[in-house]
């Protein structure tokens, strides 16, 4: 990897088969990095252990994701270092030296860790509490400069900031302060219309769903409330699948705000469009993802390449952190 580049890292726990919010989230970004960062990303299998949900379905969904993330471009001939987050052990030794530095107060208040709380009640395990310091631990562990953080996670992002500043003030100057860099379009309302986009609240459209399952997804799409009628003029600035048009209808937008402001098309056709759009946009993908799917052993050995070129900054950050802190 170069040296003048920044360098990005960027997480997500394995939940399968990747959706629209997820895509126009953050895989989208991750892709477009690849242009002006080396970039690591790495499906965190460790952090999805403090719900303790599913996981039997760990490996298949570390599989299905690791798909979606490549066949939507995110590319190790680029250079990226894509890899699971257990297959690097090294980031185990240093949540437990920054664990050190960490006040108890600052990871109970964070309102992450309160929803969390909120959530599973009877769940509030020691992993939970130590969620934001193994994820410090991912980014300072590769010497990341550069995160990418929607609104929802900088409180996140400042934590590892604050970790990082604490340690090099203890230790010297060895761990990376991490910039974030802000994405755009950063929450996707899911198919009701209402609420975030997600997977557990079965409102959501797989990237990789087949034309099909993208018409019935589309077509159950929640519209402008206050258009009741055919006749009815609409409101595409309240309306999510108009939103979305913005993005995989780029040629066409216009024209569709124009005609549902006038009542000249209905919603039943808007998401037909809508549909038809969206199925085009990502016709390459699938066909991408289908190559890869014929061979699953490659995408494992792709995962295990990016494991050992992880492995290899991890190792020299380690033994900086171990000779700075004093350990034999
Ligand atoms: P994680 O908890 O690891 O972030 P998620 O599956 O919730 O796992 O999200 C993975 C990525 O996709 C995150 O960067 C998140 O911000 C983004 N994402 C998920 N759902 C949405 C959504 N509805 N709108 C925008 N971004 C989303």
């Amino acid at each position: 990897m170069s040296q003048t580049k920044g360098r990005v890292f960027s997480g997500a726990r394995p939940t399968g088969r990747q959706h629209l919010g997820n895509y126009l989230g953050a895989i989208r970004n991750y892709v477009a990095m690849q242009d002006s960062y080396e970039c690591i990303y790495c499906i965190v299998d460790l952090h999805a252990l403090t719900t303790l949900e599913n996981t039997g379905m760990l490996r298949e969904w570390t599989y299905e994701m690791a798909l979606d993330w490549l066949a939507a471009g995110m590319d190790p001939d680029r250079g990226t270092i894509i890899f699971v987050q257990s297959h690097v052990p090294q980031v185990t030794e240093l949540h437990t030296i920054l664990s050190m530095v960490t006040p108890l107060g600052w990871l109970t208040r964070l309102p992450t860790f309160k929803e969390k709380v909120r959530q599973q009640p009877d769940n509030v395990n020691y992993g939970l509490v130590g969620y934001p310091v193994l994820m410090a631990s991912d980014i300072a562990l590769y010497k990341a400069d550069t995160v990418p953080v929607g609104v929802d996670q900088l409180p996140h992002l400042e934590f590892t900031r604050e970790i990082v500043r604490r340690f090099n003030a203890h230790f010297g100057d060895i761990l990376i302060e991490p910039q974030a860099k802000h994405t755009e379009f950063t929450k996707v309302l899911g198919t009701d219309g209402q609420q975030k986009m997600s997977k557990s609240l079965n409102n959501h459209i797989e990237i990789a769903a087949t034309p099909d399952e993208i018409t019935q997804r589309v077509m159950g799409m929640v519209t402008d409330p206050a258009r009741r009628y055919r006749n009815d003029p609409g409101h595409p600035e309240v309306c999510n699948v108009y939103s979305l048009h913005t993005f995989f209808s780029p040629g066409d937008y216009e024209r569709i705000e124009h005609e549902c402001r006038s009542a000249e098309i209905g919603c039943v056709q808007c998401k037909r469009l809508f549909a038809q759009h969206l199925s085009d946009y990502f016709a390459p993908f699938r066909e991408r993802r289908a190559a890869l799917a014929e061979n699953p052993d490659h995408v494992w050995d792709l995962l295990t390449d990016g494991a050992r070129r992880a492995s290899a900054i991890a190792s020299e950050t380690i033994a900086q952190v171990k000779d700075a802190v004093g350990l034999p």
